[in-house]
């Protein structure tokens, strides 16, 4: 019992304990997997872009591989009965070859091959833009052609002797397919993709081979190729912060979708076919990579604390609704024990005094009296009480109403007076009625209403007076208020708890009034009573000597006059702590 009274007392507090607790738990994790992540985001982006890198770098090479796939698959019959001789019809055969092929970043197109006869070697090249054969001593390109294709002269050299030579055996070679392209970059202006021709018993006849045009390839393919690949490749917020870029041999730059503030690039991959020491790259404008780690984990860990604390308000709320739930469901419970019990007792009392008055066995007129005021104060005990629930009822379902009328204050209080006078006889209480030298100015009530706040704060002085047997009542004005005040001498009220008797079914359950029954709606009904009239009701109390309630009311004529105060208005209380009223 003790442990639930523990937990109903500190719920919102454990709950948000635990609530906070795990939150905490869970914040820790997150920032430990997200602080990870973030460590691991850059190397991801890393090869996010890398990839695309390559792909771009494909469509880039694919602009010289497809050419040379297409015009350099030459047939070997061109090299007329196994090695030429005939150097009219090869330059004659080459130019058929090569006439119409696409020639977009290329310098010249040839072949190479040996002189059966002389063991030379023959070179017929043809320049695709004059459209014409390349005649006379060899050009830059044509030096070119000879030194990319010397590896190869030596095999060629072999089967020529072998046609000579009976006790030579010619050395073979697979089959060689379209796309076997080699590129010879020795001389680094004339870079030279070669494809090597077999005929059908796979010997050697020759190479075919284009000289890159490099300066068509620096300033009219690679821009137009890196603008297109950074279009196609590098979309989206993710990527809108990179520029791409190519760099040559020496790291200069050659192009970029964008100028380039700083040089070199933050990510750089070598070209992979032509064009090998150059490369490819890109540089983020806005953040670096360090950075990208740290923003994820900064962004993301400020979104869970920024929903940290939502769930913890909305916990706080939802906790404090609970326990308010939990409080009036138990002040509920209280309300009908102690109801049944306020109803029970003076029931018996009327049954007790009844019955002897039946029997006959009460003669003495004296004691008929006594018996006769015992029912009817008990009596009035229920009615009252009976009055109360349902005004509660009616208050609850606002439907309560009232018929104000003009009245006099003072009636009222001597009229409550008279219907109370035997309970206070009975328990043997004095009570000191205190009324202003000037009469007080009329007010605009409903007198039954009123009547029931003074029950039942003169009920409350009564069950809350403990040894003490005095009770006063004073009548007064403060500005254009009337007020009306209910003062005794008994238990008082803890200062905590001064706010909190005003609710529906709260009791002070500790101290002194323990064991004085009620049903906790006395006070709320005097609230909501007073309220409805426009005034309002004070109370002031010191634990063990007494508690003041007052009552303010509107009074009819509410011009203010000043030079009255509640000092020279003849009352008894205190309004030392009063607070909220209008000056
Ligand atoms: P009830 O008296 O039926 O319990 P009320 O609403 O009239 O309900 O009062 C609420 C609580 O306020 C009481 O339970 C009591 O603890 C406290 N209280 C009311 N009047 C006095 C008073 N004159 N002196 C001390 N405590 C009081």
């Amino acid at each position: 019992m003790h442990r639930m009274a523990f937990l109903n007392r500190h719920i919102i507090g454990i709950g948000l304990a635990v609530v906070s607790l795990a939150l905490l738990v869970i914040l820790y994790v997150q920032y430990r997997s997200l602080s990870k992540l973030g460590e691991a985001l850059p190397a991801a982006r890393k090869a996010a872009i890398s990839k695309r890198l390559w792909m771009i770098d494909d469509e880039i090479q694919n602009h010289y591989r497809s050419i040379a796939n297409e015009s350099l698959a030459v047939s070997p019959a061109i090299f007329s009965d196994y090695l030429a001789d005939d150097f009219p019809a090869l330059d004659a055969a080459v130019k058929a070859h090569f006439l119409g092929k696409p020639s977009l970043g290329i310098g010249k197109f040839f072949i190479l091959t040996m002189s059966r006869s002389t063991g030379k070697r023959v070179l017929s090249m043809y320049d695709p833009h004059t459209g014409g054969m390349l005649e006379g001593s060899p050009t830059p390109e044509g030096w070119a052609a000879f030194v990319a294709g010397s590896p190869w002269m030596t095999l060629l050299w072999r089967n020529v002797a072998a046609t000579r030579e009976p006790d030579i055996a010619p050395l073979k070679m697979p089959e060689i397919k379209p796309d076997t392209l080699v590129l010879a970059d020795s001389d680094p202006d004339h870079p030279i993709i070669l494809r090597p021709i077999t005929n059908e018993a796979s010997l050697l006849v020759g190479v075919a081979g284009l000289v890159i045009d490099r300066n068509a390839f620096r300033d009219r393919i690679l821009p137009e190729a890196i603008r297109a690949g950074a279009e196609r490749h590098l979309l989206g917020d993710e990527f809108s912060d990179l520029t791409l870029a190519a760099f040559d041999e020496t790291g200069g730059l050659i192009s970029s979708t964008r100028p380039l503030r700083e040089a070199g690039a933050e990510m750089k991959i070598p070209f992979s076919f032509a064009f090998p020491r150059w490369h490819l790259g890109v540089r983020s404008e806005s953040v670096r990579y360090d950075q990208i780690g740290r923003r994820y984990l900064l962004t993301n860990l400020s979104l869970s604390i920024f929903m940290t604390l939502i769930i913890i308000g909305g916990s706080i709320f939802a906790l404090r609704a609970a326990a308010r739930e939990m409080k009036l469901s138990q002040m509920k419970t209280d309300f009908v024990s102690n109801v049944s019990h306020e109803l029970r007792t003076p029931l018996s009392s009327i049954r007790v005094f009844g019955e002897l008055q039946r029997l006959g066995l009460v003669r003495d007129p004296a004691k008929v009296r006594e018996y006769g005021e015992y029912i009817e104060t008990e009596s009035r005990r229920l009615t009252q009480l009976i009055n109360n629930i349902l005004d509660f009822s009616r208050i609850e379902s606002d439907q309560k109403s009232y018929r104000f009328v003009q009245a006099d204050l003072t009636e009222i209080v001597s009229d409550t007076l008279k219907t109370f006078e035997v309970r206070l006889l009975q328990d043997s209480f004095s009570v000191k009625v205190e009324t202003p030298d000037k009469p007080l100015p009329q007010t605009i009530v409903d007198p039954e209403a009123i009547g029931q706040v003074l029950v039942n704060l003169l009920d409350n002085a009564v069950k809350y007076s403990g040894e003490a047997r005095e009770i006063r009542i004073s009548l007064g004005r403060r500005f254009e208020f009337a007020t009306v005040s209910v003062r005794d001498f008994g238990v008082g009220i803890p200062p905590e708890e001064r706010e909190k008797i005003f609710e529906r079914f709260h009791r002070v359950s500790t101290g002194l009034v323990h064991d004085v029954k009620g049903s906790g709606l006395g006070l709320s009904l005097v609230k909501h009573i007073v309220e409805a009239h426009g005034g309002r009701v004070t109370v002031q109390s010191e634990l063990g000597r007494g508690s003041t309630f007052t009552v303010h009311l509107p009074v009819f004529d509410p011009v203010p006059q000043r030079e009255q105060t509640p000092q020279n208005a003849g009352n008894l209380t205190e309004y030392t702590e009063e607070t909220g009223i209008a000056p």
